[in-house]
């Protein structure tokens, strides 16, 4: 044995030919702290040895290494500079001696090898992969560069183009299309994975395989031309900004990195590489990256111990073929779960069924499903008229019109069909999960299922406790969400939930901005530059300006004290004109069908006038007045519902929004964004506007959190 660690060990397994396996003993391999260390270690152990001719590099886990340990990131990223750049260089000092051991590495990689994984494969001279594996650099999605040396070799070996657009992107990269790239050299089936990279190895160490030269390559300027060189990286330059946008600097720093250190050698360019890596880790925005996929993991882990605890769901079936309830069905369909859905009307049905297929069909199109995937997704959703075939599902969501009546005869007599045991839950956005459980036998095993519009795009369920749900109905509904693909918070009950009970004081607070003079077009444009996917005037047609009312007046009457409105808005006189938004075509703005029939946002002059008797006489808004009366509303009440324990977690409250509402991923999330200016500042901006009522008002809670310098999330010193 030449080293044994924890995460790692070196052996012979031939006469000169030794094996560097990584094998956590965690669940899977990656680069932490320990892991890097005990690399050191091994190589070290490898340099000191006379006989050895070549070194194969393999993994025991059923993943090759996932990357680098992003739990360790903040606390690494929060060190002073200098810091972080000793650590990458001694990093990549271990990286380096390794290329440069006087004899040939192969790497077999069996699974997934992403970021520092990607990263170990390219320090290798020869890479094999089965076809079970991954590779690719997703470090730009966290705000990141690679920073182990994955701008420096990847781009010598496939070519700047390739090795941006792996980059820039992100995105795996299957190992056909690494072979075609050349980013791999051979792929093989997984059983004939290690002797495949043994004979490759074995070819090179008898000079059959030109290592050296490959090496070289590896380590020595990018080959190409200037004039080629210059236009090329301004072309990904344009094209990765109007991909990923001004809000995300790391893809392009991937590419000044890469431009800056074309017409170096691997040292110097690592240096460079270096400096990128130094400067992205320090962004607020990478932050942000991190801390969703650190929430994200978060959520994983409930919905995973749900899973543990819940039954399978064999069977379900969804009540009302509408806009949500085909989109649930058609949910659960494509994630291979029958699924009956029952309307009253045989032309809902039928519409139901002609958007899921109209959606799978898209797919087919672009190539991401065959013919016959299609119609056995479609042959999984089973429409009815009778409620008798529901019977016998293990979960009914209700998604029937929005009105309480109806939804309690229909409850009522859906459960009075189900077994004792079966679930049932309510796709309500605006009625009571505790009063609606009121006319149920069997309250504990009633909950809401509150999915978001388009179902089928937007990741959010949230899973509502009534005062008499029961924990298991919870788990259950909790798994099955993310069995459907989604991902769940669990939400106690009140007007509007969660989702909606932070977006309408912010729908007010727009409201409040027209009736002080500010045009709803400027809104739009600075709430759009601020990072929502749309303003509030073109996010209210869209939701539909009836469907906004309505809700308002049921959140108006939970929260008398800030959401009630003590004048006219602008919101009143688009319902009572029946401009409903986008649905018939008015609202905010005009809507014309363009050519693929979606409908297309125009100016329609005429809303002005009708607008005029309840908007002030127009005055000038600065960009950070309107940011602040827009926002401060709606993080106020996000830290109420994380107070009053409607949310139990800041990573359930920060993720309900980035994935509820498009909550701007760069600022992290509500309690995220505070925590970037800090809650003293939220606190004194608040103040500001006290005059505008209760709905500006910070809570006590945040005024002690400021006086003590505290923030919802761990600081890293
Ligand atoms: P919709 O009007 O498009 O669909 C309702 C469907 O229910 C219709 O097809 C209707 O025929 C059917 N229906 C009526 N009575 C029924 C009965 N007794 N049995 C079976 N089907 C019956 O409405 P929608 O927009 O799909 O909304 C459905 C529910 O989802 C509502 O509770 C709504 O609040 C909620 N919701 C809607 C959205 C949204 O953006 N549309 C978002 C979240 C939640």
């Amino acid at each position: 044995m030449l080293f044994q660690g924890d995460s790692l060990r070196c052996d012979w397994i031939e006469p000169g030919i030794a094996e560097l396996c990584f094998d956590s003993s965690g669940s899977v391999n990656k680069f932490d702290r320990s892991t890097l260390n005990e690399f050191r270690q091994a190589v070290d152990a490898l340099k000191a040895t006379d006989d050895l001719r070549g070194v194969l590099v393999t993994s025991q886990k059923e993943q090759f290494i996932v990357g680098a340990d992003i739990t360790e990131f903040l606390g690494l990223f929060a060190a002073p500079e200098a810091q972080l750049r000793q650590w990458l260089k001694d990093a990549n000092a271990i990286f380096n001696d390794f290329e440069d051991l006087p004899v040939p590495s192969v790497v077999a990689i069996n699974g997934i090898a992403f970021g520092g994984g990607m990263e170990m494969c390219l320090a290798c001279d020869i890479r094999v992969a089965a076809t079970s594996a991954q590779v690719g650099l997703p470090e730009t999605k966290l705000g990141l560069i690679p920073g182990f040396g994955g701008t420096t070799r990847l781009p010598r070996l496939i070519g700047a183009d390739n090795a941006i657009e792996w980059i820039a992107g992100g995105a795996p990269v299957r190992p056909e299309d690494a072979l075609k790239a050349g980013a791999v050299d051979a792929v093989v089936a997984p059983e004939a994975l290690k002797d495949a990279a043994l004979r490759m190895l074995k070819s090179a160490i008898t000079g059959d395989i030109d290592w050296k030269g490959r090496r070289e390559q590896k380590k020595g300027p990018l080959k190409l031309p200037m004039l080629e060189a210059q236009m090329s990286f301004a072309t990904s330059r344009a094209y990765v900004l109007s991909k990923a946008g001004k809000n995300y600097p790391a893809p392009l720093t991937a590419i000044d990195v890469i431009e800056k250190a074309a017409g170096m050698a691997r040292d110097e360019a690592l240096s460079v590489e270096a400096d990128g890596f130094v400067k992205v880790a320090k962004t607020e925005v990478a932050r942000s990256l991190i801390t969703i996929f650190l929430n994200d993991q978060v959520l994983k882990k409930q919905a995973k111990s749900a899973a543990k605890q819940a039954k399978p769901v064999q069977r379900m079936a969804v009540l009302g073929a509408g806009i949500m309830g085909g989109g649930i069905a058609y949910q659960a369909a494509v994630k291979g779960m029958p699924v009956v859905m029952k309307d009253i009307r045989e032309e809902a049905l039928q519409l139901g069924l002609s958007e899921a297929a109209k959606h799978l069909q898209k797919r087919v199109d672009k190539g991401r499903l065959t013919v016959e995937k299609m119609a056995e997704t479609l042959n999984r959703i089973v429409p009815t008229l009778k409620y008798a075939e529901v019977a016998d599902a293990d979960v009914v969501v209700e998604a029937v019109v929005e009105n309480p009546k109806v939804k309690d005869a229909v409850l009522a007599e859906t459960e009075a069909l189900l077994r004792e045991d079966a679930i049932l839950a309510s796709n309500t956005s605006t009625i009571s999960i505790t009063r609606l459980a009121k006319n149920l036998k069997r309250p504990d095993k009633f909950c809401g299922m509150h999915f978001f519009n388009p179902v089928h795009r937007m990741p959010l369920v949230e899973v509502i406790r009534g005062e008499q749900t029961s924990d298991e109905t919870i788990a259950q509904v909790v798994a099955l969400a993310a069995a459907m693909g989604k991902s769940p918070i669990v939400v106690n009950d009140c007007p509007g939930f969660y989702v909606n009970r932070v977006l309408f004081p912010y729908f007010k607070a727009f409201n409040m901005l027209l009736r002080d003079g500010a045009d709803f077009r400027q809104i739009d444009k600075v709430m759009e530059k601020w990072g929502w996917p749309m303003g509030p005037a073109y996010l209210l047609d869209v939701v539909g300006i009836d469907t906004g009312y309505h809700a308002t007046a049921v959140m108006a009457e939970g929260f008398p004290d800030r959401m009630a409105r003590d004048f006219r808005s602008a919101l009143d006189v688009l319902y009572e004109n029946e401009r409903f938004g986008q649905k018939n075509g008015r609202g905010f703005y005009a809507y014309e069908p363009d050519k693929k029939g979606k409908p297309k946002k125009q100016l329609d002059e005429t809303v002005f006038d009708l607008l005029k008797p309840v908007c002030g006489s127009p005055r000038e808004f600065s960009e950070q007045e309107i940011i602040e009366r827009m926002m401060l509303p709606m993080l106020i009440e996000v830290v109420r519902c994380v107070e009053e324990g409607i949310v139990a977690t800041v990573a359930e409250a920060d993720l309900g929004l980035i994935y509820g509402l498009g909550f701007p991923p760069f600022r992290g999330g509500p309690l995220r964004y505070i925590d970037s200016l800090g809650i003293k500042t939220i606190v004194d901006m608040a103040d500001k506007y006290a005059e505008l009522g209760v709905m500006y008002q910070p809570t006590e809670g945040m005024r002690q959190m400021a006086a003590e310098g505290r923030g919802f999330y761990p600081k890293h010193a």
